[in-house]
């Protein structure tokens, strides 16, 4: 299997909840590597930019409003199949559906407030980390 590199973003509601260390234990567990990590204060402009995807879903002012409300950690994850991994990892959008042992499932406060952004395709995973990321900052 391919290696890939995704990336993540540990939310506000679970850095408030100190989880940095059990989620990340999750993914070392499943074997994905954290090979550049830092703890940031988005802006209300850099979180409109990094989901303007979703500019025209409803939840978009609440999704950035939220995203803003505290520390984040961003991270860039490889191994193996890693985006699809990680998108298992973390379980579906709704805790409610999530499956037992991934992050949602054991963290997540809402569908919102979910604890964890993980990158949706290999093409968005490029994107989203050179959104974050220098080249300089990425040790495997
Ligand atoms: P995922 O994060 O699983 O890829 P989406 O890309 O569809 O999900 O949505 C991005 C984020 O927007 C979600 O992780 C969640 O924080 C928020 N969100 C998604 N759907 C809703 C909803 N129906 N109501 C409120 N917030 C939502
Ligand atoms: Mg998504």
């Amino acid at each position: 299997m391919p290696i890939e590199k995704t990336l993540s973003i540990i939310k506000p509601d679970a850095t408030k909840r100190n989880l940095t260390g059990l989620i990340n234990a999750k993914f070392e567990n499943a074997g994905l590597k954290i090979i550049g990590q830092k703890r940031l204060q988005l802006t209300k402009s850099i979180a409109e930019k990094f989901y303007e995807i979703h500019k025209d879903r409803s939840f978009y002012n609440d999704l950035v409003d939220f995203m803003i409300s505290g520390p984040v950690v961003v991270q860039v994850l490889e191994g193996e199949n890693a985006v699809k991994l990680n998108r298992s990892i973390m379980g579906a959008t709704n805790p409610d559906e999530a499956e037992q042992g991934t992050i949602r499932k054991e963290f997540a406060e809402s569908i919102e407030a979910n604890s964890i952004h993980g990158s949706d395709s290999l093409e968005n995973a490029k994107k989203e980390i050179s959104f974050f990321f220098a080249d300089i900052e990425l040790v495997a």
